[in-house]
């Protein structure tokens, strides 16, 4: 009786998942869509995109270095139950590769938002064989990202293709709200004054983009040291420029940007933001952009 049982069990449950095959539920146990991004960065964009329909974690925490991480058996897990993950690549999160291993997620669909973008020239990065993945500290290119976002999570529930590509086109218009706002905002700063200096090199698209000068880093490479020769050269940079300011970052530590302001003679703006969020009114890419410029602006001016 206790066999017949089990085996019967054992049927229903091969009906039910032989019912699945082909069809697979997009939706986690929320209702909404399962999404993992790699920083809050991301993971605010894809919110923005996906709306009510999301459910979006990040797995590098807000004020949290993306660089240096290092994922947790808790991360393992939330990727295992992601529908669709989101990174950027370009060796800014390329730790997610091996972690998808590590989850036995590789047949969920991943998405790299900086990787082979059309339209864009990519500039180096730490090495002359890498190049720079702070794409999206242009707001021209998160527009960019948005599309890929839309097109990814129409992919992932195709059901809800209609309200995807509204909310991404509603997204879209906030950006260029944004990007021309950031124009009018930098071009408040005298020329002569546009030159920037941060602790990593987060900032050379937006310098591109938005015509500022960038005249160094403090570390070439996150979690790096730099040694004296470069950052004596850095000092002298700074000085025969004659950079107002030079601005701190909120996931990383001020000391050596401290350092360099005293030998340089300048000051020290804290903090700010672009790998990570932080809280508001920096608890959003939007909020970001505009904390960022008006710190600039402030500081150039
Ligand atoms: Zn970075």
């Amino acid at each position: 009786m206790r066999l017949s049982r089990s085996i019967a069990f054992i049927m229903a449950s091969a009906v039910l998942a032989g019912g699945c095959v082909g069809a697979p539920a997009p939706v986690g146990s929320s209702g909404k869509l399962a999404v993992v991004a790699t920083t809050t960065v991301f993971a605010d964009m894809t919110a923005s995109v996906g709306g009510d329909l999301v459910s979006v974690t990040s797995l590098v925490p807000k004020n949290a270095d993306v660089h240096t991480f290092e994922p947790r058996p808790a991360d393992v897990r939330t990727i295992a139950s992601a529908k669709l993950l989101i990174m950027n690549g370009l060796g800014l999160d390329d730790w997610l590769t091996k972690t998808i291993t590590n989850a036995a997620a590789e047949g969920t669909p991943l998405l790299k938002l900086g990787v082979d973008l059309p339209g864009v020239t990519l500039l180096p990065g730490e090495t002359a064989s890498t190049q720079n993945p702070h794409l999206f500290m242009d707001v021209k290119y998160v527009e960019l990202y948005v599309d890929r976002i839309a097109a990814a999570l129409k992919s992932a529930d195709p059901a809800h293709a209609q309200t995807f590509d509204v909310q991404a086109a509603a997204y879209k218009r906030q950006l260029e709200t944004l990007d021309a706002w950031v124009r009018a905002q930098i071009a408040t700063i005298p020329e002569a004054n546009r030159k920037l200096v941060t602790f990593h090199d987060a900032f050379p698209y937006y310098a591109r983009e938005y015509g500022i000068t960038i005249v160094g880093v403090a570390v070439e490479a996150p979690g790096q040291d730099p040694n004296a020769g470069y950052t004596a050269q850095l000092i002298t940079a700074i000085k025969s420029a004659g950079v107002k300011a030079i601005f701190a970052e909120s996931q990383f530590p001020t000391k050596l940007v401290d350092q360099l302001a005293a030998e340089a003679n300048c000051k020290v703006v804290a903090d700010l933001y672009d790998d990570a969020l932080g809280d508001p009114p920096v608890d959003s890419y939007e909020g970001v952009i505009r904390w960022d410029t008006t710190q600039l602006v402030g500081a150039l001016r």
